[in-house]
Order: C-alpha cells, then sequence, then structure tokens
C-alpha cells in the first residue's frame, strides 16, 4: 500500500484551499443525507459552507459516539519524564535554544508521579518527552514503561519518533498506544516551523507513525497544531491521514487530537487562530467521518468549553495536567519548565464531577489489558 508520504504531493495545500472554497449547499446537504468517504467528504464537512448545518452535524456526531462508545468518557494524564530537547520546534517550551531548567525523571520518580496520578482515578497514562536520545532514550523509556504497566490500564508513549525497531521494543515493553503529531501537513509551511534537529525532516516523521502501526500499537494518535497554518486545511489533511493509516492498520484504533497552539514566549504566533465553533465542527465532522475513531481534547482547552463539547464526540480528555517532569509533586514548576500553559485547571475530581453531570460514565479501567493478554505474544 502506498505510504501517506507518497500520496500527499498529490494534493497540495493550495489544492486542498481550492476544494474547500468550491463547496455548495447542495453538496453538503447530499454528503449528510449519503457520503461518499473521507477522501471527498472531509473538504465538505470542514468547509465553511457547511457552518450553518452545525446543527444537524452534532446532533448525527452525538448519535453516533453514543452509539458506538455508550455514555462514557476515557480520562487520561500525561506524565512528562523528560524535558530535554535537541529540536527547535517553534511553537514549543522546550525547544532546545529556550533557557529553562531541564530534567529527566528517575524510575522511581516516574513512578511517584504516576501513583499521585493513579491515587486520583487515572488509570490511562500518556508518557511524554522530548526529543534527546543521548539523555534520555529507548532503554530510559522501556524500563518506565515495565515498571508503569502492572499499575495502569493503558499506556500509551508521545515520544521521539523510532524506527519499526524501536517501535517494537516498546510495545513488547508494555505500550499500547502511540501518539505522534505531524503539527503540519504543509510540508513547506513545516520547514519555518522546525528550523534545526532531527524533526526538520518532514517525511521522517509521517513515516514514523506507519513504523508504529507495524510494530503493533494498538492505539494511533495523530493531530495537528492548530494556529500555525490555514486550520481547514490542515483538518482536511488529517481526515485523510486517518483514513490511510485506518485502513492500513484495520487492527489499531484511531486517536484524533485537535490541539489549539497555545502562547509560548518568543514562539510562533497563533496566526491562524481557530473560533470554538471551528474547533466543535472539526470535531463533529471527524466524527462523521469516522464513527469509531478516538476524539481526542486536552487540558489546553478552557473547562467551559470542554464542558460544552462533551457528548459531541470527544471520547477522550486530560485531566489534572501538568506538563513538566515532575509537575505532579510540585506545582511551580509548570511555569518555568512546562511545555505549554494549560487552560483547564481543574482536578481530575472536578473533571469527573463535570463528566457525571453531562450524563456519563468516568472510564478508569477498559478492556486493554485482558484483551491484550488474550492476543498471541500479547502481555498485559
Ligand atoms: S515539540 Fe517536541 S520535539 Fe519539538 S521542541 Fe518540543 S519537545 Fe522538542
Amino acid at each position: 500500500m502506498m505510504g501517506f508520504a507518497d500520496w500527499l504531493p498529490s494534493m497540495p495545500p493550495p489544492a486542498v484551499q481550492d476544494r474547500l472554497a468550491s463547496v455548495s449547499a447542495a453538496q453538503i446537504q447530499r454528503c449528510l443525507v449519503a457520503g461518499s468517504g473521507p477522501l471527498r467528504d472531509a473538504p465538505l464537512l470542514f468547509s465553511t459552507a457547511a457552518r450553518p448545518h452545525l446543527e444537524a452535524m452534532a446532533a448525527r456526531a452525538r448519535a453516533i459516539t453514543l452509539a458506538r462508545f455508550g455514555r462514557t468518557m476515557n480520562l487520561y494524564a500525561p506524565l512528562y519524564l523528560s524535558n530535554h530537547c535537541i529540536n527547535q520546534c517553534a511553537y514549543c517550551g522546550f525547544a532546545a535554544h529556550r533557557k529553562i531548567p531541564r530534567s529527566s525523571l528517575s524510575l522511581d520518580e516516574a513512578q511517584q508521579q504516576a501513583e499521585h496520578l493513579i491515587k486520583q482515578g487515572i488509570r490511562h497514562l500518556l508518557l511524554v518527552t522530548g526529543e534527546a536520545p543521548a539523555r534520555y532514550g529507548l532503554d530510559e523509556l522501556c524500563r518506565v514503561i515495565e515498571r508503569l504497566r502492572p499499575l495502569v490500564a493503558s499506556l500509551a508513549v508521545e515520544v521521539f519518533p523510532c524506527d519499526l525497531a524501536g517501535y517494537r521494543r516498546l510495545v513488547s515493553a508494555g505500550a499500547d498506544g502511540l501518539v505522534l503529531y505531524q503539527e503540519t501537513y504543509d510540508p513547506d509551511r513545516y520547514q519555518e516551523f522546525h528550523p534545526r534537529g532531527p524533526k526538520r525532516d518532514f517525511r521522517a516523521r509521517l513515516e514514523a507513525m506507519e513504523a508504529g502501526g507495524q510494530a503493533g500499537f494498538r492505539s494511533l494518535g495523530i493531530g495537528s497544531l492548530l494556529g500555525l497554518t490555514p486550520t481547514r486545511v490542515e483538518a482536511c489533511y488529517l481526515a485523510w491521514h486517518c483514513d490511510h493509516l485506518s485502513r492500513a492498520f484495520p487492527q489499531a484504533r484511531l486517536a484524533v487530537s485537535f490541539p489549539r497552539l497555545r502562547p509560548v514566549s518568543g514562539g510562533a504566533p497563533i496566526s491562524h487562530p481557530l473560533a470554538d465553533a471551528d474547533l466543535v465542527q472539526f470535531i463533529v465532522g471527524m466524527r462523521l467521518l469516522f464513527p469509531d475513531a478516538e476524539i481526542v481534547i486536552s487540558t489546553r482547552e478552557p473547562a467551559d468549553l470542554r464542558d460544552r463539547i462533551l457528548r459531541l464526540g470527544v471520547t477522550r480528555m486530560s485531566a489534572g495536567s501538568r506538563t513538566s517532569p515532575g509537575g505532579y509533586s510540585d506545582e511551580n514548576l509548570d511555569q518555568e519548565a512546562g511545555q505549554f500553559a494549560i487552560d483547564d485547571q481543574r482536578s481530575v475530581a472536578e473533571v469527573a464531577k463535570a463528566i457525571r453531570a453531562a450524563g456519563l460514565d468516568v472510564v478508569c479501567k477498559d478492556f486493554d489489558p485482558a484483551f491484550m493478554a488474550a492476543q498471541p505474544g500479547g502481555k498485559a
């Protein structure tokens, strides 16, 4: 099967802009009655022309989510293991040129942070590092995964890209989810935001996600950092990437995130701000295109917005997050050494209360460990 990186040049950003601009009301109405698949429908559902149909799209998205996921919301929290990084991403607080306190957690410190979250009811952890393999690489990561695996229901990683052998090591150690954002699918703008470091290789990053799929991760998480480039174009690319991965790796559950760029001092400006209503449109449009995909909203977003979109298609939310190594035991660390400022500052208990108030159950455990153990070569 052709890789997504080989397909992408056939749909350059100006072509996507043209498709978004030429959408008619009749096309949207036809799409809402009978879709033709993500390739054709993504520009329809993410266009400005679809805005008058947002209520109908939201009602449909809500019904699909209820049918596929029930009244549930999966809560997770990030656990930052290291903020060392050799890249210089223009939008990130960990970029190599920034003068911030740098640290990596020891194995025991990582466990203490995890136990802090577990005490609050979190059973799904997302392990996060920068990219500095000489300081914090696969060996360190695998040791943490092996230590934490018995303590939680699922462990995903959002770390430096690996090759197939590297990802196989992570899966074998017990990681079940991979999160790797492309940040932008526009290859020229990508170069602007990634001036130095291995992350500058646009194609290698795209191909890493496919290596993750081949390695056997149960969940593959993708996202664009919305605010850097025209957001409707990015939403289309995200849908097409999701479509490609779902056909290439049907055994994996796809997870789509819509992180909006948060301000970082001296960092990339938010040159394409995304309004709340547009974010809602992307969420419900993605749900219509991919009924079974997880849709993820993090604490980057404000509490009131997160509460309002609880039942529109979102199935996974972070809660009580800190974005620095050790941030769960020292609340001040995030201010000087965090990756970005979170907006929803509520505790896990407060977020869980809001979810229950919306008539949903908080999922703290799921079938993953038992399911994985039952697979050939599986590991609980
Ligand atoms: S986004 Fe990731 S790779 Fe880029 S500077 Fe931040 S931590 Fe490093």
